[in-house]
């Protein structure tokens, strides 16, 4: 495994790996991987010949007010857990590197960037966007793997891709969770003993919605006043957001129809987190 820092040595690792016909899937991550990640790089290992694990936490992706000096970088760490799974380069770049010539030029996905994390991020997936432009344009990949812990961002990239004719295919892989339901994130590090042990509450008032869809509840509103009175037992949630959305469009539904996804931001204390379930009504 190697790892790389500048453009140019990525650019010229994949053209070889190209003149050979082999496939290359990209992991975009900004690194303190976890069991989350792992799972992203074992698929993109089994559906692509090369991986490329990007870490570069992305500074046009958050705010002013959230975590980018403070978010953890736990470089060599990081390193042998992409070296024990079979990753073939490791891309690190410095923000000089991605954004050196302060940039003008933008990616910008209309409409699915307005609801959910983008009315409390304004600005955030117009970052996630634009590096992960950046990103497939240096690596060139034949496949992109996404987690849907973060469903948004994935159907974000996804339209992304579809409407600018990107050569790629975006896969979406399950999120992975700990034992009592809690999404893993890299975030669940800040959280206090307290807020960790109420946190497994959003898992659960998701779940109560699936079931509520699965046992024929045709009515939203009766399904979320569920979910926020299992998020009301712990007074260290702070629901940002709780919301059905039709998963195509992300606006709210009012009938239980089609794919929904169930959608929760909440904070606890400093630490935002969001979690979500994709239903898919026409099943049930
Ligand atoms: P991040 O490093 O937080 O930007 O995440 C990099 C990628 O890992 C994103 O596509 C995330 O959706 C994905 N990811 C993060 N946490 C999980 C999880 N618990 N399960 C599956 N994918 C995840």
């Amino acid at each position: 495994m190697e790892v790389v820092k500048t453009i140019e040595r990525v650019r010229s690792l994949v053209k070889k790996v190209r003149k050979q016909d082999k496939t290359i899937g990209l992991v975009p991550t900004m690194g303190a991987l976890h069991i989350g990640h792992i799972s992203l790089i074992k698929t993109a290992a089994q559906r692509s010949d090369f991986v490329v694990v990007s870490i570069f936490v992305n500074p046009t992706q958050f705010g002013p007010s959230e975590d980018f000096d403070k978010y953890p970088r736990p470089f060599e760490q990081d390193s042998q857990i992409c070296r024990d799974n079979g990753v073939d380069v490791v891309f690190a770049p410095s923000s000089e590197e991605m954004y050196g010539q302060s940039s003008l030029t933008w990616v910008d996905v209309d409409k699915l960037t307005e609801p959910l994390c983008g009315r409390s991020r304004p600005g955030h997936f117009r970052g996630v966007t634009t590096v992960c432009s950046k990103l497939f344009n240096i690596v060139l990949p034949d496949f992109a793997f996404f987690g849907q812990k973060d469903a948004q961002q994935a159907i974000v990239i996804r339209r992304m891709v579809a409407d600018l004719n990107m050569p790629l295919e975006v896969v979406v892989c399950p999120t992975v969770r700990e034992k009592d339901g809690l999404a893993v994130s890299s975030r669940n590090k800040y959280l206090t003993e307290s807020e960790r042990k109420d946190a497994p509450l959003i898992y659960e008032a998701l779940k109560k919605g699936q079931t509520m869809i699965a046992s024929g509840t045709k009515e939203t509103r009766q399904i979320l006043d569920e979910i926020k009175e299992i998020l009301n037992r712990s007074k260290l949630i702070e629901p940002e957001y709780v919301e059905i959305v039709d998963a195509g469009t992300l606006q709210p539904a009012e009938v239980v129809e089609s794919e929904l996804l169930i959608a929760i931001a909440a904070k606890l204390g400093s630490t935002r987190l969001i979690d979500n379930i994709r239903v898919d009504a026409s099943k049930y």
